[in-house]
């Protein structure tokens, strides 16, 4: 590991803070802390933390010595100033002299001695940073030195790794015990560099930041060496890789295991609908192909703190190309969750008062494809999904040094149970169609595109095809998040099973398709060449039909139900003339959704259509719209409000409509007519 310092950059940062009226230890301290973050072998998701011992000003004026630690809900790879609150350090100082200190009062002490009332709480291993004199500490769960410390003679081999660069502290939970015993080991070895948390990570100190920064890569690079002689096959750690390119088992797999986990979940009440990350860099493909995986898969975690992310550890599936998958599937989750209930009743005696949590993993490893990361959402799914890749670096490199050996079962539980773990992945209210996955077609238009806007405000995942690709990546940068772009022509089937495989494979699965893709093709009936006419069924009713099939292949996998949702027009029912051959194809499509309502209902697929008229759109441009307002001798704007509410209708309000008829559990078969009110286009 190379050190990224910049004498350069770091007076640039002081300056740029000293601006915002932070100290030059502040600007020092957020520059090599980012350093720290941006590096995902060192720090992952909010793990590791940083502090500097600085002076501030209190409401007099008087400077008072404070510890500026980092602050829950901060990663340090974005960390600003106020990401490091400031807590008076002579109150903390004192602390030491008990003689033991509950977390609840430890967290009530921090509190009480912060600057700024509302700031966040301050890290767990505040006293740790506080009791040690250095101006600056660094703390990391750099995957190579876990892979040292997670070993049976972890003292011995961080002797033969660092030398006396470095005093071993053993494990135990962070909070006041582990911040004494740190600082104990540091009065015992006061020349050291830094400390080994064993079965745990590494912290770094300095009188500069530069200085404790160096350290800290300088130890990381040493064990990075160390391994690198001993299994030079593995090569240098390279986190975490992108989510996994679609392949065929991939998009077989996952919804069936979506499905499967759903219906384990059910039988433990809400929430049932999971969002996955597959991840099948190298390492994890060479971690879940090794045949000890299962024996290796309850070993634990390579740091305690990991364990709220991705549980104990990865539920083991069968080989992706097992015959019966489904069944072997079902049958290592329910062990799973069998496992999980008789680890939380090993320990909750101990423990009292604990509620169980869900016993459903966070982490699937499946041999032949690697690690999916499961979660609420695709972000929480990448989480997992990281940490389970950090984990997969960790362990094969302990591995090849010696045996991987992490922190016991009774130590993981209490770090799983521990209150304060858990503040970290916060309790915030769902959104109504939080882990859904929605795909769109036409999802570059201004339906589309306003449709799949609506589904990621409720908290969908949303996939966005259109024949144009590059229109539906830009059209998913308007909606932000995890948004899959994919380019799609719904007249070849071949291409929309394709678009849906892909989708299968990045999130698991797929609950909502709204089929919205169409264009009109005008003319007089009479005088229509025939391939005209056949032109608009193949986009405006086979096209159609080629979505529904190729969802249905997903949603049948997971046997949960879903939601199949159609643009259909009010040309449907309400014909216009020169429109013959759209509006025949959309009242085969009306006919269609019917149809569909009809054979799926058992399933628990609904199926539903929605019709609007006078949206502004590709079908409706401004030319259009002049013209027949002209026709009809009105102003555009009377014109476009031309209903029964006298109210332009919008793409939004379509967008909203389909929304409702996703959300509308006891509906199918059923119109949506979003059109401003207009007798005639009424559904009889
Ligand atoms: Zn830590």
């Amino acid at each position: 590991m190379l050190s990224l310092w910049s004498d350069q950059w770091a007076e640039a940062a002081a300056a740029h803070y000293a601006a915002h009226g932070e100290n030059e230890d502040v600007g020092q301290r957020i520059y090599s802390a980012r350093l720290l973050g941006r590096e995902p072998a060192l720090v992952m998701h909010g793990g590791g933390n940083t502090s500097v011992k600085t002076t501030a000003r209190d409401l007099y004026g008087e400077p008072v010595e404070v510890l500026r630690v980092k602050g829950s809900g901060w990663d340090l790879a974005t960390i600003e100033p106020a990401g490091h609150p400031a807590v008076r350090r002579a109150p903390l100082l004192q602390l030491r002299r008990l003689q033991a200190l509950s977390d609840e009062d430890m967290v009530n002490a921090l509190r009480q001695n912060l600057l700024d009332s509302a700031a966040p709480n301050p890290s767990v291993e505040a006293l740790l940073h506080a009791f040690l004199p250095h101006r600056f500490v660094d703390h990391t769960h750099a995957v190579a030195v876990c892979a040292l410390v997670d070993q049976p003679g972890a003292e011995a081999l961080a002797r033969e790794v660092w030398g006396e660069r470095v005093a071993c502290v053993p494990y135990i939970m962070p909070g006041f015990a582990l911040a004494k015993a740190a600082i104990e080991a540091w009065e015992a070895n006061p020349d050291v560099e830094g400390l080994i948390l064993l079965k745990h990570g590494v912290l770094t100190f300095g009188e500069t930041a530069r200085e404790s920064y160096e350290r800290m890569i300088s130890l990381v690079d040493a064990s990075e060496r160390f391994i690198a002689a001993r299994a030079p096959a593995l090569g240098p750690i390279a986190l975490p890789a992108p989510s996994a390119p679609a392949s065929p088992q991939a998009s077989q797999c996952l919804p069936v295991l979506r499905g499967e986990l759903a219906r384990l979940a059910a039988s433990f009440g809400p929430p049932e609908r999971w969002i996955f990350d597959l991840r099948s860099g190298p390492e994890v493909r060479q971690l879940a192909d090794r045949a000890d995986l299962p024996e290796l898969a309850r070993r634990g975690v390579s740091t305690p703190d990991h364990v709220i992310r991705t549980k104990a550890g990865p539920v083991v599936l069968p080989p992706a190309d097992a015959a019966d998958w489904r069944t072997g599937a079902a049958a290592a989750l329910e062990r799973f969750a069998q496992d999980y209930r008789a680890y939380f009743e090993r320990h909750a005696a101990r423990t009292g008062g604990k509620q169980r949590l869900d016993p459903l993993p966070r982490l699937a490893a499946i041999p032949g494809l690697g690690l999916a990361g499961i979660g609420r959402s695709a972000a929480d799914a990448a989480v997992a999904a990281d940490v389970g890749e950090a984990w997969a670096a960790t362990l094969l490199r302990a591995e090849a040094v010696g045996r991987f050996e992490p922190v016991g079962e009774a130590d993981l539980f209490d770090m799983e149970y521990w209150s304060l773990e858990q503040a970290k992945l916060g309790k915030t209210a769902e959104k109504r169609l939080a882990r859904h996955v929605v795909a769109v077609t036409g999802a570059a238009g201004a339906i589309g595109s306003a449709t799949a806007r609506a589904f990621a405000a409720e908290g969908a995942e949303v996939a966005l095809l259109d024949l144009d690709g590059a229109a539906a990546t830009r059209a998913g940068q308007s909606v932000g998040g995890a948004a899959l772009a994919l380019a799609c022509d719904v007249t070849d089937p071949a291409s929309v099973r394709a678009a849906f495989e892909a989708i299968a494979a990045r999130f698991g699965g797929l609950d909502v398709v709204v089929s919205n893709a169409g264009a009109a093709v005008t003319g007089a009936m009479a005088d229509l060449p025939e391939a005209e006419l056949r032109r608009s069924f193949e986009l405006n009713f086979f096209g159609h039909q080629h979505v529904a099939q190729a969802a249905l292949r997903v949603l049948r996998a997971q046997r949960r139900g879903g939601a199949l949702l159609f643009n259909v027009s009010k040309q449907a029912v309400n014909p216009g003339p020169d429109f013959g051959a759209y509006g025949t194809a959309k009242a085969a499509l009306l006919a269609l959704m019917r149809q569909y309502a009809l054979e799926l209902g058992a399933e628990g697929v609904r199926v539903n259509a929605v019709n609007a008229d006078r949206i502004r759109s590709g079908l409706l441009d401004a030319p259009a719209i002049a013209a027949r307002a002209a026709a009809r001798g009105v102003s555009e704007a009377q014109y476009m409000a031309g209903n029964l509410l006298g109210r332009e209708v919008t793409a939004a309000d379509v967008a909203q409509a389909f929304v409702s008829a996703a959300l509308a559990q006891a509906t199918t078969g059923g119109v949506f007519t979003v059109d401003g009110g207009n007798v005639a286009a009424m559904m009889r």
